[in-house]
């Protein structure tokens, strides 16, 4: 009977996924499809290295609602289900004014994050790279994605990026190719570098001592384009490390992993 019951439910255990908030799910395809996730139709895109296979990015919001979603495939209706990543809290200690900022400090960082929020989202419609994703630097990380931010104990937000520890000066790397959109000093990000990978993909590089390069820059994989430094809202030198996928900031390392599985030829 079990047997019998375990079969019944097969066709559905198929297709259906789980994927955490904060997180990014590739759903890979033998031919190009269309793809809805909750109404919203996602951009389908071909397989960096076999052109007759295509994929979707699927960003997961760190807010998004917990439980059952839609998504719609070629038509066929299949279950997506958000779980809660498993997040800390942590506890920060920074400088008053990045508490509480006057008049003049309110105006630039809302104009910066106007400014942000528009570049994140925007589409280029060219991939830029072709290679798997590395990491900007190597080193031990402080603080993970997604962990709830007291900032002198008051809860501001969750962390949107992973920090890696950095002495002021470390040489720091763009993980992909890629133009320069962001190359600037900000508030609460300090010195700031944001490459656009296209098709929507951004990473960032913030609390940055030295910016090497400039806004509409071509760089390359491994291309130096800054030193660490402790820049912005922080509490010590680091890099702050992030991934921004259709305006979504989600866990850099985990999306790492998952972009470079294009390359392995995995289903
Ligand atoms: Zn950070």
């Amino acid at each position: 009977m079990r047997k019998l019951l375990a079969l019944f439910f097969l066709p559905i255990l198929l297709y259906s996924f789980e994927v955490k908030n904060g997180e990014v799910k590739i759903l890979n395809f033998d031919k190009n499809s269309t793809v809805y996730f909750d109404g919203k139709k996602i951009q389908i895109l071909q397989n960096p290295q076999e052109k007759s296979r295509f994929y979707v990015l699927l960003p997961i919001r760190y807010k998004e609602k917990l439980g059952s979603h839609t998504l719609l495939i070629d038509g066929k209706k299949v279950l997506l289900r958000v779980e809660k990543g498993r997040y800390k809290k942590e506890s920060i200690k920074v400088a008053k004014s990045k508490i509480k900022p006057d008049k003049k400090a309110l105006n630039r960082i809302y104009k910066e994050y106007k400014n942000a929020k528009k570049i994140y989202a925007t589409f280029s419609t060219k991939r830029y790279w072709d290679k798997p994703f590395i990491l900007p630097l190597n080193s031990k990380i402080t603080s993970n994605y997604g962990n709830a931010r007291m900032f002198n104990h008051t809860l501001k937000s969750f962390h949107s990026g992973t920090d890696f520890r950095a002495k002021i000066g470390t040489p720091i790397v763009a993980a992909n190719d890629g133009v320069v959109v962001i190359a600037n000093k900000r508030y609460y990000s300090g010195g700031s570098v944001v490459i656009d990978h296209g098709f929507g993909l951004y990473s960032c590089y913030f609390h940055l001592s030295k910016i090497l390069v400039h806004k509409d820059q071509k760089v390359k994989q491994k291309e130096l384009i800054g030193l660490s430094g402790e820049s912005g809202r922080v509490n010590g030198p680091h890099l702050h490390f992030g991934i921004r996928l259709y305006s979504y900031a989600i866990n850099p390392l985990q999306f790492t992993r998952q972009i470079n599985t294009l390359f392995k030829g995995e289903k």
